[in-house]
């Protein structure tokens, strides 16, 4: 699956410094922040640095050290915010997942009993 990068997206600009983000942890191929819509207690978005649309084209493209710093990213949020009880991670992907962001995300939620998503 080919796709052309949009590096004016809203999280592009957040990996610039051209808008303020609330970080929650970085490394040298991942960026986390605060959803600024919150779903739950703890509701942070997990990025790669790299021009990566969605979930499929990193796994794809993305190099093994990406890879690799990406999870490492993700495993911190939930150190950091004490997810020892469970969390939900999600990356919503183009048009039928409802991908609002074209750079490819994690949500990773938790804090709270989330209930059963897949009924
Ligand atoms: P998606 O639907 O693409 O999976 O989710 C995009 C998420 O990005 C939404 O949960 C939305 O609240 C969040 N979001 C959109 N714009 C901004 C922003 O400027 N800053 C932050 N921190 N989150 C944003």
């Amino acid at each position: 699956m080919e796709y052309n990068y949009d590096d004016q997206n809203i999280f592009a600009k957040i990996l610039r410094g051209e808008i303020p983000n609330k970080t929650a942890f970085e490394n040298d191929h991942a960026l986390a922040f605060h959803d600024i819509n919150p779903q739950a207690p703890v509701h942070v978005l997990v990025i790669p640095k790299g021009p990566y649309m969605s979930l499929d084209h990193f796994a794809r493209d993305a190099s093994a050290d990406e890879q690799v710093g990406f999870f490492a990213a993700v495993a911190a949020v939930c150190e950091k915010f004490d997810l020892g009880q469970g969390f939900r991670g999600i990356s919503n992907t183009r048009t039928h997942g409802v991908q609002e962001v074209p750079h490819y995300h994690m949500h990773i939620l938790g804090g709270r009993p989330l209930g059963r998503m897949l009924d």
